[in-house]
């Protein structure tokens, strides 16, 4: 059966995953933020959680962990390499790990960049990525902690997952990354859609995530630093992708 995933808006601009496995019942909360939100759409589901799955230390995706097991019990699944800086962790995964969520089986992804302990969860059957702040649709994670080479091997590692993965990423920042894309890859007539679209969606108050891989790899600049056209449009024909890459995060950091 397919996991059930129901997407609440939390804060400003971030996005919590509720997922339900439909077999067992089991049910997983994805970087929780605040406990409030998250208990109210539990309440109103009729859901009751088990596991929280965190991607990284930053308070934004864990603010509601200890409210939320306190309540339910739930179990804490964190990436070992925060161990330390995450409280009440009851699970510590790493790259390659699989993790089950009832009869739901995500992989875990070590991707690091944005920070330096930072997983992603791939429901492989379920083609569901959720990747935290490491790639947001038409954009990517700041480089807090890890290098442009290492996120620029995290981003293609979730690249690969293929074209219609599912990208869940934990910010509405599509509209903002969509203007930052268009300066750097103005003649990208599938990315000129993509934002007409966004535009679209937004202005009538409608997520724009998920984001299926395959418009992120055709439009997103930050997966599309091996691509000719856009080596061509900063200037870098035939560098290492990492060093494109590396340019195009040092423009938007600056934009
Ligand atoms: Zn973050």
């Amino acid at each position: 059966m397919p996991l059930e995933i129901h997407q609440i808006p939390i804060m400003r601009d971030n996005y919590v995953y509720l997922l339900r496995d439909g077999e067992t019942g089991q049910v997983a909360v994805v970087d929780p933020g605040e406990a409030g939100p998250v208990g109210e759409a539990l309440d109103r589901l009729g859901w009751t959680l088990t596991h929280i799955l965190i991607t990284h230390h930053h308070h934004d995706h864990t603010g509601g962990v200890g409210a939320l097991k306190a309540r339910t019990g739930c179990s804490v699944v964190a990436a070992k390499a925060d161990l330390g800086r995450i409280d009440a962790v009851d699970v510590a995964v790493a790259d390659g790990d699989r993790l089950a969520i009832g009869d739901s089986v995500a992989d875990v992804l070590a991707v690091p960049g944005h920070t330096l302990g930072h997983v992603a969860y791939w429901f492989a059957e379920d083609k569901a990525l959720f990747c935290g702040d490491t790639l947001f649709s038409l954009g990517c994670g700041r480089l807090f902690e890890g290098d442009a080479r290492q996120m620029w091997r995290s981003l293609c590692a979730l690249r690969a997952l293929g074209d219609d993965a599912r990208v869940f990423c934990a910010h509405e920042y599509t509209n903002a990354n969509a203007d930052f894309a268009l300066s750097v890859d103005p003649a990208n007539a599938a990315l000129k859609a993509r934002a007409a679209d966004v535009l679209a969606l937004r202005e009538k108050g409608m997520p724009t995530v998920p984001a299926p891989m395959g418009a992120e790899r055709r439009c997103n600049p930050f997966l599309r630093a091996d691509a000719a056209d856009l080596q061509r449009a900063v200037g870098m024909v035939g560098c290492d992708p990492a060093d494109v890459f590396a340019e195009i995060r040092r423009r938007k950091d600056s934009f």
